[in-house]
Parts: structure tokens; sequence; C-alpha cells
């Protein structure tokens, strides 16, 4: 084991900090071979090298993955041709900022150049400016805990550079800016959103002074991209702890520019007056939808129980009886959550996803509350299996966690009733391909029976029939072929 990082000469009092170090400096050996390989190659080339940023931090937090960021004195042409003979693969993508992307082996590898940018006060756009000195790059990054670096050379990591107190604000779990947080943010104002992420991802708290930067600079957030947002939001919620992320952004009003439905949900009272209000419902909710994943961080899951609820605000009527309704707030909802995700230019896919269980989320009730047949018809069952097509198992999530009354009779009757609709599925699919549920006969044989030629009308009759499928489940061949003539004949002579 490398003697180094224990030898830096502001962390030699601290038990603590020489502990944190310990378990950085154990990180670190795991990526030993390739840290040593890198440090010969910038060694023979007269460069130096450091790790840095989220690396450094994550690795004294025992979480570095195999995502490194180094910076170095070199630049990016330059590191091109020093690596290209090392490397498994490059990308250049990022070469505008002076970054090179490196694959090597399982290693994903990101070397920039000592950045010392000035900002145009105006368009607030970054003149990409490359310095001489790593304390000028560590200077301009965003938060202390991300300001660190460990010197790399050709015998491993070496001494460890924390000129902002980088290694104390990881002790303490603070995130606080290099500078005065108003002048970092007005450079940047990503980094405002990024601190909720860091809340999340790190389960850190923010610095008093940086709170107040929050609240007074949250509208500049709104010069940002989409894409960037889009970015971090997703970070945040597949962090540890979304809802202390979440909440950071509704009370400080980064939400009312990124998000501005979740914070809308304070307004409402749920229905059953069982919470503060609808937001904190929905926070509960995603807490719980989090703690039924079996899979890893769902994200799609996760956006789902976030939004689930954004229809209420704008449905809710106060009733005659002194009740409080949010009729077809799923559907309002649903349609809020598509428009937010597509001004955040998410894929149509993600979109598709997380606003059809928005607006399925609510379907279930009917069938535990008592109100409709206490229990739905095979069809109702085959329609909700249909309707929620691959979204299923996260739909289950999504419904089970979406109940957060305290009283414990209550939950627990619910939560019996979905396992008997799961149940009532696993019967139906063992006995039809609830998957794939189809007409009981395909456009082929449709227009040889009607003897009609492709178009609207065989589309017509396709529907007709899955429509039957979906109410009486399988029909064997002639039923299916005796109800499409029954229909085609009823139907007489209309055109479409
Ligand atoms: P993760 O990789 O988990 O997303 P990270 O801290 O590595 O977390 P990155 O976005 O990869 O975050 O950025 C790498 C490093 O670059 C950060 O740790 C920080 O030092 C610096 N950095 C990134 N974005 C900014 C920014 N907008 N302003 C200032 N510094 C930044
Ligand atoms: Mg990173």
């Amino acid at each position: 084991m490398d003697p180094l990082l224990l030898g830096c000469p502001n962390v030699a009092g601290s038990g603590a900090d020489a502990e944190l170090l310990a378990a950085a400096q154990v990180a670190l050996n795991r990526h030993g071979d390739v840290l040593r390989e890198l440090g010969r190659v910038f060694a023979d080339a007269g460069h130096e090298l450091f790790l840095v940023g989220g690396s450094v931090r994550d690795a004294l937090l025992g979480r570095l993955g195999n995502d490194l960021d180094f910076t170095t004195d070199a630049r990016p042409e330059q590191l091109q041709a020093m690596l290209r003979g090392w490397a498994d693969a490059l990308w250049d993508t990022g070469i505008e900022f002076g970054t090179i992307g490196v694959g090597k082996g399982d290693d994903r590898l990101e070397i920039t150049t000592f950045r010392a940018d000035t900002y145009d006060q105006v368009s607030r756009n970054p003149e990409v400016r490359f310095g001489d000195r790593l304390e000028d790059d560590l200077v301009r990054r965003d938060f202390t805990s991300n300001a660190m670096a460990v010197r790399i050379t050709a015998d491993g990591p070496g001494e460890f550079h924390d000129p902002l107190g980088g290694l104390a604000a990881v002790q303490a779990k603070v995130l606080d800016t290099p500078a005065a947080p108003e002048i970092s943010f007005g450079d940047d104002p990503l980094r405002m959103l990024r601190a909720a992420r860091f809340v999340s991802q790190l389960e850190f708290t923010v610095a008093p002074r940086v709170v107040e930067a929050l609240v007074e600079m949250a509208p500049q957030l709104q010069r940002i991209s989409a894409e960037r947002v889009a970015a971090e939001l997703d970070k945040l919620l597949l962090g540890a702890d979304p809802v202390a992320g979440i909440d950071l952004m509704v009370q400080t009003g980064l939400g009312d520019v990124v998000l501005p439905e979740v914070g809308g949900m304070r307004m409402a009272i749920d229905e059953h007056h069982q919470h503060k209000d609808v937001y904190w419902h929905s926070l509960t909710v995603l807490r719980q939808a989090i703690d039924l994943e079996s899979d890893g961080p769902d994200l799609v899951l996760r956006w789902a129980a976030l939004l689930h609820d954004i229809g209420k605000p704008s449905t809710r009527r106060h009733e005659a009886d002194g009740g409080v309704s949010f009729h077809h707030h799923e559907v309002v909802g649903a349609k809020m959550a598509r428009k937010r995700m597509r001004a955040l230019k998410y894929s149509k896919q993600m979109i598709d996803d997380v606003s059809q269980l928005v607006y399925l989320h609510l379907r279930f009730h009917g069938y535990a509350d008592g109100k409709g047949a206490g229990r739905w018809s095979d069809s109702a069952v085959r329609r909700y299996v249909t309707d929620a097509g691959p979204l299923l198992p996260r739909l289950h999530k999504l419904v089970r966690a979406d109940c957060t009354t305290r009283n414990k009779r209550r939950a627990a009757r619910l939560q019996a009733a979905y396992d008997d609709l799961e149940a009532r599925i696993a019967e139906l699919a063992a006995k039809e391909d609830l998957a794939r549920v189809r007409p009981d006969l395909d456009g082929n044989e449709i227009m040889r029976l009607l003897d009609i030629p492709a178009g609207p009308q065989v589309g017509e009759a396709w529907r007709y029939l899955k429509e039957l499928r979906l109410d009486r489940g399988p029909l064997s061949h002639d039923e299916a072929v005796e109800e499409l003539t029954k229909w085609w004949n009823a139907r007489g002579d209309q055109t479409v």
C-alpha cells in the first residue's frame, strides 16, 4: 500500500480525517493499476495529473465507482497525442471544454485541462479558458466537497490537495461554495440545482449562506437549458434521498422554475384529510415506491410517484356534503406530466411511460372500496393488464405505494385488496396469454372472411374483435368467425 494520502500536512491532526483518508486509500487502490499506468504516461510526457472533484469526494465517502475525473496542465490536443497508444477508446465530444474521455478496461476516465474561466456576465456562458495551476481550477468548482485533488504519479496516488476545506465539508456532510455563493451561482445557475441533487445523492445538508443564496437567486435557473436541468433532476431522483432534494427545491423556489407542479400541490388537501397536504402525501408515496423497488433505482417509477397527484390542485371541488373531490385528477395529471416532461425534453418513451402510470394510478380504487361490484369482472382485470402493458410491475408498486393512510386497518385492507387483484391477474394469466391480448382473428383472416380489401373497415373489425376479446376472454375460432359475421351483417352497408 502506498504511503501517500496520509502525508498531507493539513489533515495530520484529526483522527476522523485520517479515517476518511484511509477509506479513500482503499477505494483508490482498487484502481491502482490504471492510476499507475496513467501516472506513467503523464510523467513521461512531462505533465501533471490529479484525480479531482467528485471522484476524490466519492473515494472519501467509500462510493467511488468506475467513473474517474482528472485534471491536468496538458492541453486537449496534447492529451489526445499522449493517450492514443494507451487508451482502449478515446472520445473528444467534450474537447471544446477541454475534456477528453478515455475508456480503459472497466474504467471510464474524463481528463480535463485546468480551467480558469471567466464568465460573461450578460449571457453568463463561461468563456472557456485554460489555466496552469491546480488551485485556480479548484476554486472555480461548484462545492468545496467537490474541490479536492490527489496527485497521480507513476507510483500511483500521491499527495492530497485541499486548499478550500473540502475534507472538513465531507466530514460535516455540508455543501458550501468555495467563494461567496451569490458569485458562484451568478456564474453558473445550474450549480443551484446541483446543490439539491447532491442533497439527495450524498445525503448532505446545505450551508445556511447557500440556502439564502438559493432563495434569492432561484429565478436565475431559468437561463439553464432543459437538457442540463433534466440531467440534474434525474440524478436527484435516482439518489439516496430524493425527498430531501425535492423539498429543498420546493422550499427555496428552485422548484417554481423547473417543476412548479410539485410545489403547487402544497395548496390542496387530500381527500381523506389524513395528511398535511397533497405535497407531503406525494413525497411519502415517492419514499414508499422506492422501498418497493426490487431491481435497483427505477427512474420511471420515481417520476410517476412524484407526479401522480399533480392534477389534484386544479380539479379540487368542495362538495355540498362538506367533502372535497378531485374528479378526473388522474386524467388532468397525466396531461400535466406529459407537458412538463416535454418541456424538459424527455424522450417520448419516458414521457409516455410516466404519464400512462399517472393516468392508471387511480383505477384500482374502484376495486377495493366496495363502491363498485367490490371485485372487478374478468373483463376489467384484462383491461387493467392490457392498458398497463409492460408498465404493469411498476403500476403494482405505484398503487401499493399510494396508500399513506395512518389508519392501520384501512391500510391492511387496501393491501389485501391489491393482493387479491394480483392473484386474479395471475389466475387469468395462467388461462390466457394476458401479456398479448389480441383479437382471435388476424387482419388477413378478417379480409378473407368478409371479402374486403385492406382499408379502414379491416381496422374497425379488428378493434371490434379486440374489445370482444377483452370482454369475454379467448374465443374459439368458430365463435370468433360467428361473432365477426354477426357484427358485419348488423353493420349493414355503412361506410367508414
Ligand atoms: P457524478 O459524477 O456523480 O454526477 P460529480 O461530482 O462527479 O458527480 P460531475 O457532473 O461529474 O459531478 O462533475 C465533475 C466535477 O466537475 C464536480 O465534482 C465538480 O468539481 C465539477 N463541476 C461539475 N459541474 C460543475 C459546475 N456547473 N460548476 C462548477 N464545477 C462543476
Ligand atoms: Mg463525475
